[in-house]
């Protein structure tokens, strides 16, 4: 496990750092969050619709194929298969019951690839609450499929236009509705970002995740510890939900992958671990792609769910701790991971979920250990990146 201290830190990342026009709504979330979670009630709703809506427990995949090719045992934790097609959702529910207890009516999201604000989008459809979605100028264009979703489900979207029009003015923007809208709104950051408590509360929504593999691959294997679990990094929360139950155990090695771009030596790169600095971003403290003097570089990713210039304080702490392994992948190796995944196993996968494949090659396992991979999401929404990338692969 890996929880936060009362103040909202891991080591000396996380916090809360907001305007004080935030204070209220703020504490009112750090002071509820941990006695809500635990509520029989609330633990009843969240856990049936995880089983029925969702469709949880997610499978763990033997990839025979993959298994093969790499000469090791690698196993799938299956969030592709989630309802609206990535792992995102399991947070979404769980805010969205909790800013029900609060009382609140509308929910703001911010949303890079899409798949936060389809989730979002689609849970407030399910409890009949009014939903606004930020996304950058950018990533509406990129991400098409998933804005018409969001927008057959009843939500706004709002575009982002300033600074590199992704994710990061997108979250500019949603703070600062939330910031004029204090009283009746909820503001659901979709992943272990932002201000205390959101990484605990969002790490505690994914620690399913990991609940879940430990149960399947003891089931599976005998052991419910594999030698090594592999996730992709945008802002942590699906590779925190992956490891959260290993944390701290000597048997498994936690490795991250961030989105390196067109490489870490160039300024086209998301790497945020590799080249961040620590800085405060988005309400927390931990590490940032940022100028000599503070200034946030606009990032580059091919996958707009990672193209993010910050990182959940949880990672940085676990990166500093060296209690978990992080390493940048290319744009070019997630693709070409998607394609070799799609090839092998029948599996699109979401071109972020396949920068956790790219590593497998540098991975070198040995043919007795196990490697589960977190498969973050899937590829439809990614079809378009993926066609201009192979173009004429046949
Ligand atoms: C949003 C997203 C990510 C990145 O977000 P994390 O919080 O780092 O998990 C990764 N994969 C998919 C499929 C996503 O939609």
């Amino acid at each position: 496990m890996i929880t936060v201290n009362e103040r909202g830190f891991y080591g000396k990342f996380g916090g809360a750092y907001i305007p004080e026009m935030l204070h209220p709504n703020i504490e009112e979330l750090v002071k509820n969050y941990l006695s809500i979670i635990n509520e029989e009630g609330f633990q009843k709703e969240f856990r049936h619709l995880l089983t029925d809506y969702v469709g949880r427990p997610t499978p763990l995949y033997y990839a025979s194929r993959l298994s093969e090719k790499y000469q090791t045992n690698v196993y799938l934790k299956r969030e592709d298969l989630c309802h609206t097609g990535a792992h995102k959702v399991n947070n979404t529910i769980g805010q969205i019951l909790l800013a029900k207890r609060l009382g609140k009516k509308r929910i703001l999201a911010e949303t890079g690839a899409g798949q936060h604000g389809v989730a979002t989008a689609t849970i407030c459809a399910l409890m009949g609450l009014d939903c606004v979605v930020y996304m950058g100028k950018v990533d509406v264009a990129r991400q098409k499929p998933n804005v018409e979703r969001m927008k057959l489900l009843g939500a706004t979207v709002v575009e982002a236009v300033s600074g590199s029009q992704t994710l990061k003015d997108a979250t500019n923007d949603a703070m600062r509705d939330w910031i004029n809208n204090p009283e009746d709104t909820h503001y659901v950051i979709g992943s272990v970002v932002g201000p205390h408590p959101y990484p605990d509360m969002v790490a505690i929504f994914q620690s399913v995740i990991s609940e879940e593999i430990k149960k399947q691959l003891a089931e599976k294997t005998g052991s419910q510890d594999p030698n090594y679990v592999l996730a992709c990094v945008g802002g942590g929360s699906n590779a925190i939900g992956a490891f959260y139950h290993y944390v701290d155990n000597p048997n498994v090695k936690l490795i991250g992958l961030e989105a390196g771009g067109f490489g870490i030596d160039t300024d086209k790169t998301a790497a945020t671990l590799t080249l961040g600095k620590e800085g405060v971003l988005h309400g927390s403290r931990s590490l940032v792609i940022q100028t000599e003097d503070g200034q946030v570089i606009e990032p580059h990713s091919v996958s707009a769910g990672l193209d993010y210039p910050g990182i959940g304080p949880a990672h940085a702490y676990l990166y500093k701790t060296a209690k978990a392994d992080y390493f940048p992948i290319t744009d070019a190796e997630a693709l070409n991971a998607g394609f070799e995944c799609s090839r092998l196993e029948g599996i699109i996968p979401a071109v972020e979920s396949a920068h956790a494949l790219a590593y497998l090659p540098k991975l070198k396992a040995k043919p007795e250990e196990t490697v589960v991979i977190n498969l973050s999401g899937r590829g439809d929404k990614d079809m378009k990146t993926y066609i201009e990338w192979f173009g004429s692969k046949d």
